[in-house]
C-alpha cells in the first residue's frame, strides 16, 4: 500500500484552475511547522456535471506540485467510487474512496452472519477498548443485527478493492466511506465494521463513517458539539484497537467528509488529535469554486457581471439545482435576495455575502449554499468562465489560498 501521512486534507478544484493557490496554503502551514498532505478529490458525479475527465485532476495537481516544488507527499482521490464507476479513475488516482453506503442495510444471509459470529466470538463479550471508559459490550443479538446490517456493504468494499488491486496494483491508498446514508454509525458499530473489513483483507487507511449531526454543504456543522466530541474520540479509540486486534494498517484513521466549512468542529478535532496522537483525513467539498466566484466579484467589471448573472440564473432554477442535494442543504428561500438587488450590489458586497466569515453582517448562508450547488451554471459558461479566472488570476488565487489557510488549515492544525 502507499502510506498516507498522519495528517491529510482533501480539497476540490472543480474547474482545475486552482491547484497552485490551494497548494500554497499547505506551504504556509508547512512553513509554520505542520506538514499536511494535500489530497485533490473529485467524485464521478462532479466529473459528469462538469464534463471533465479524472486525468485533468492529476494533471492540474502535478503541475502545481512541480511549479511550487512541493517536497512532501500528495494524492489524487477517486472520491465516492463504486464498482461501476471506478475504472475511469484507475490510471490517474492513487487514493480510492470506496463508497458502499448504498449497500448498508441490505440483509446478509443467515449463514454468512453465523460464520462471522463464529470467527469473532470476542465481539460478543465485553471488549475493553483503551481510551473508552466502559468496555464495548454487545449482546449476541445486537452483534448479529449489526453484522447483518453491514456485512454486504463490507463484502462489496472487498470486491471493489480487489478490482482496483488487480488493475492498479497495491501502491494506492484505500478509504471506505459509509457517510452518505441516513443513520450515523456508533463506535460499537464501527468496531464490527472494522472487523468485517479486516476479514476482507482490505488495507484500510481511512474510513469515513457518518457522524452524528448535520453536515450541510459549504456551511457550518449543526448538531451537539459535546456529543460529536465523544463520538469522535471513541471512534479514534476503536480504530486504534481494531488496527492492533485485526491487523489493519497501524496508521488507519478517520476520514471526515465535512462537506466543507465545519468550523465549529475544528477545535474539537484538533483537541482530539492532540490528546490521542491520532491522525485524520479531512475532506472538503468543492468550495474552492465559491472562492473563484468571490474573486470574480471582487475583481469587478466582467467578473462581477458574470458572478451576478450566475446568481440570477441559480435563483431562477433553484428547485432544479437544489433537488439533487436536498439531503445536504438547508436553504431558507425567504433569505435569498432578488436578482435585481444582487445586481445593484458592489463586488465587495457580493463577495461578503458569499465569503464564509461567521459573524460578518453581510454573510448570507442561503446565498452561499445556493451558489455552492450551482457550479453547473458556471460549467455551462465554459471558456467565458475559465477565461475570466485566468484574466483575474491573482485576485482569485488570493481568495483561494487565504480561505484554505486561514479558515481551514490554521484552525484545524495549528494551536494559535
Ligand atoms: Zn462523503
Amino acid at each position: 500500500m502507499k502510506p498516507l501521512p498522519r495528517l491529510s486534507f482533501g480539497v476540490g478544484d472543480r474547474f482545475a484552475h486552482e491547484a497552485e493557490p490551494q497548494l500554497m496554503a499547505f506551504e504556509r502551514l508547512a512553513a509554520a511547522g505542520v506538514v499536511v498532505a494535500p489530497v485533490w478529490n473529485k467524485s464521478n458525479r462532479e466529473h459528469s456535471f462538469i464534463g471533465s475527465e479524472p486525468a485533468s485532476v492529476r494533471a492540474a495537481a502535478r503541475a502545481a506540485v512541480s511549479a511550487r516544488q512541493w517536497p512532501h507527499p500528495w494524492f489524487v482521490d477517486a472520491d465516492h467510487i463504486r464498482l461501476d464507476t471506478v475504472d475511469r479513475f484507475l490510471e490517474s488516482s492513487d487514493f480510492f474512496t470506496i463508497d458502499v453506503a448504498d449497500s448498508i442495510g441490505k440483509p446478509a444471509i443467515d449463514a454468512d452472519v453465523a460464520a462471522f459470529m463464529v470467527r469473532h466470538p470476542e465481539l460478543a463479550t465485553a471488549v475493553p477498548v483503551p481510551g473508552i471508559d466502559e468496555p464495548i459490550a454487545l449482546s449476541r443479538e445486537s452483534l448479529g443485527a449489526i453484522a447483518r446490517h453491514y456485512l454486504l456493504a463490507c463484502r462489496e468494499a472487498g470486491e471493489i478493492y480487489r478490482h482496483i488491486r488487480a488493475r492498479r496494483g497495491d501502491d494506492v491508498v484505500i478509504e471506505v466511506s459509509m457517510d452518505e446514508t441516513d443513520a450515523p454509525q456508533t463506535p460499537p458499530q464501527l468496531l464490527v465494521i472494522l472487523a468485517l473489513l479486516a476479514d476482507e483483507r482490505i488495507p484500510l487507511q481511512t474510513i469515513a463513517p457518518k457522524f452524528t449531526g448535520r453536515f450541510n454543504k459549504g456551511v457550518d456543522y449543526v448538531g451537539d458539539l459535546a456529543q460529536f466530541e465523544r463520538e469522535f474520540t471513541d471512534d479514534i479509540a476503536v480504530l486504534a484497537y481494531a488496527a492492533r486486534r485485526y491487523g489493519l494498517p497501524p496508521n488507519v484513521k478517520l476520514s471526515v467528509h465535512s462537506g466543507s466549512d465545519k468550523f465549529s468542529l475544528y477545535p474539537v478535532i484538533r483537541r482530539a488529535l492532540a490528546g490521542t496522537g491520532a491522525g485524520v483525513h479531512l475532506k472538503t467539498a468543492g468550495t474552492t469554486w465559491l472562492e473563484e466566484v468571490i474573486g470574480l466579484a471582487e475583481a469587478g467589471g466582467d467578473g462581477l457581471a458574470l458572478a451576478q448573472e450566475i446568481y440570477g440564473y441559480a435563483l431562477d432554477h433553484v428547485d432544479e439545482l437544489c433537488t439533487p442535494y436536498a439531503a445536504v442543504i438547508d436553504i431558507d428561500r425567504a433569505r435569498l435576495p432578488s436578482t435585481a438587488e444582487v445586481r445593484a450590489w458592489s463586488g465587495p458586497r457580493l463577495a461578503a455575502a458569499i465569503r464564509h466569515v461567521p459573524g460578518s453582517p453581510d454573510f448570507n448562508a442561503d446565498v452561499r449554499q445556493l451558489l455552492h450547488v450551482s457550479f453547473k451554471v458556471a460549467a455551462k459558461q465554459g471558456a467565458r468562465y475559465t477565461d475570466l479566472l485566468v484574466a483575474n488570476r491573482d485576485i482569485v488565487a488570493q481568495q483561494v489560498t487565504e480561505n484554505i489557510y486561514e479558515r481551514h488549515l490554521r484552525p484545524l492544525f495549528l494551536d494559535t
